[in-house]
């Protein structure tokens, strides 16, 4: 039944209509594991590149509970406010197994949900994290096409998917709790590197003169890392998504950053690498896949682990065998 089926054509005039069925169906096809959907899915992309990058990228972490789609929600609602149209993904590597435990539950951002101007979409499910940050970034692209001209992407703060979503943003956010004085411990180093913006989040009742001191201490900390090449010092701040408290200056601090950014090209330039960076991480998982696809290597693998356990070979050497069977 053709109405079922729509073309990848159908689907490109949808998505560049605005057409939440058309954007959703293709993003389904993205999706897909199954490989006669991805030459569809590579069409659509095709067809809403030359009308994508209109957009800002936001990426948002912090740990469970820290507050991510409360304030996602107000954060959201206060860009709608201001005009803008915003697309809401999420990266979870994880949501295959725990069933979406980001976006996937359907009481999160119930306002946001019902807001005609905002689109949101769980993290697809994948066993790689290579896998469901592929699919995100392909998405970001039907998004921008369909005219959504801001980016939200969240992901939970559990390391190797923050790497992920920082290479497929222009501002990253890291949301934290004020602790107990002991700001810095447990906060892994790397992610401040990355953090365009420590936002000590919940700062309402009683938690107020606490997140007020852990971002004095969050302050001093990121004066400690060299400057960054976007010529932005990464800023402090503290709100409350529940109490709709400090948000509209996130906004503005992140409208300050894209000042800055796309005065001295910055903006550009790290798209430009970003590009750089999927291009290589995409070639390396095809790679990989097709070295672990192979009929025959599985035998083979097992074979050589034996030799080594033997001590006929060393892991090196069956390396080098191994990959030696292997053509591209
Ligand atoms: P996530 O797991 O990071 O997405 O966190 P949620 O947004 O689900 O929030 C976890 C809990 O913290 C919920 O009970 C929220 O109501 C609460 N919460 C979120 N933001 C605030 C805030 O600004 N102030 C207070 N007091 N509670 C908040």
């Amino acid at each position: 039944r053709r109405q079922n089926n729509p073309t990848a054509e159908a689907l490109i005039e949808g998505i560049l209509a605005q057409d939440i069925s058309a954007l959703s169906r293709a993003i389904t096809l993205i999706e897909s594991t199954n490989p006669a959907h991805s030459e569809k899915a590579s069409t659509v992309i095709k067809g809403c590149l030359p009308h994508a990058n209109n957009s800002i990228r936001i990426g948002i972490t912090g740990v469970p509970g820290v507050g991510k789609s409360t304030f996602i929600e107000t954060f959201g609602k206060h860009l709608i406010d201001e005009g803008k149209q915003i697309a809401v993904l999420a990266v979870d590597p994880s949501s295959g197994l725990s069933k979406g435990s980001i976006l996937g539950d359907k009481t999160r951002m119930e306002d946001l949900v019902k807001t005609e101007n905002a689109f949101i979409r769980p993290s697809p499910s994948g066993d790689s994290l290579g896998g469901v940050a592929r699919k995100t970034r392909e998405t970001i692209i039907l998004c921008e096409a369909a005219g959504y001209d801001t980016i939200i992407i969240e992901t939970v703060g559990v390391g190797q998917s923050e790497i992920a979503v920082h290479s497929m943003v222009d501002f990253f956010l890291l949301l934290k709790l004020a602790g107990a004085g002991d700001e810095l411990q447990g906060i892994k180093r790397g992610i401040i590197e990355m953090a365009d913006a420590i936002v000590i989040n919940k700062a309402d009742g009683e938690n107020v003169k606490a997140a007020k001191a852990a971002k004095l201490e969050f302050n001093r900390a990121l004066h400690l890392y060299p400057e960054k090449a976007s010529g932005w010092s990464p800023k402090t701040a503290i709100c409350s998504a529940l109490k709709n408290e400090g948000i509209s200056e996130i906004y503005d601090m992140i409208l300050d950053y894209l000042d800055t950014v796309k005065a001295n090209n910055f903006f550009e330039h790290n798209r430009n690498e970003q590009n750089t960076f999927w291009l290589k991480q995409t070639i390396e998982e095809q790679l990989k896949s097709r070295f672990y696809n192979q009929p025959q290597l599985e035998d083979e693998l097992q074979k050589q682990i034996q030799l080594i356990k033997d001590g006929e070979t060393t892991p090196f050497a069956a390396a080098d065998y191994l990959l030696s069977l292997h053509s591209l």
